[in-house]
């Protein structure tokens, strides 16, 4: 467990103040992705550690912040998004809009948003770090899973307008 929080605290530095862009962008949307309830959480890597209360969903860990933390405290995944590391077409890791959730308008706006190169980076070598360990690297392949189901259903269902 300690390794594990070894290497949490390892992307936490990396990703240290950097963030998706040169403002506040919560300031932009009141902060939707904060905007949580004791229903819903943001998921934990493999072994994170989290001072909020966690729930177990389909034997997955979630915190369970109802909108609120001590931002220095605040898990992984709030530090990362709306980006997620992934790797691309040429086997290189790099950073991608999450699109699972649906909530934030920068990800909708993907296309027409300037994301600060830095914080892309950052993003991209936390996914090249987490990628060395064998329960990071299945938790990431397995929100990869979940991110192309998104994208499928995505294409599939919302007419050609809707999509971003
Ligand atoms: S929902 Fe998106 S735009 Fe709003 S605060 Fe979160 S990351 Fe920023
Ligand atoms: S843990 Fe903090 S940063 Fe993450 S969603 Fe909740 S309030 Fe936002």
């Amino acid at each position: 467990m300690e390794k594990q929080q070894k290497r949490y605290r390892r992307a936490f530095a990396l990703l240290g103040g950097f963030t998706p862009l040169k403002t506040d962008c919560g300031v932009l949307c009141e902060k939707r992705c904060c905007g949580g309830d004791e229903k819903t959480g943001m998921l934990l890597f493999p072994g994170e550690e989290t001072t909020l209360p966690v729930r177990e969903e389909h034997g997955r860990r979630l915190a369970v912040c109802g909108g609120h933390c001590n931002r220095n405290e605040r898990p992984l995944a709030c530090r990362l998004f709306p980006l997620f590391p992934v790797i691309d077409a040429r086997g290189r890791m790099t950073a991608s809009v999450d699109d699972r959730g649906g909530i934030c308008p920068l990800v909708q706006h993907a296309s027409e948003v300037r994301f600060s190169a830095r914080f892309r980076h950052r993003v991209a070598r936390v996914g090249k770090l987490l990628f060395r360990y064998a329960d990071s690297r299945a938790f990431l392949e397995d929100v990869w899973r979940e991110m192309e189901e998104t994208r499928q259903v995505r294409d599939t269902f919302l007419p050609v307008e809707e999509k971003t």
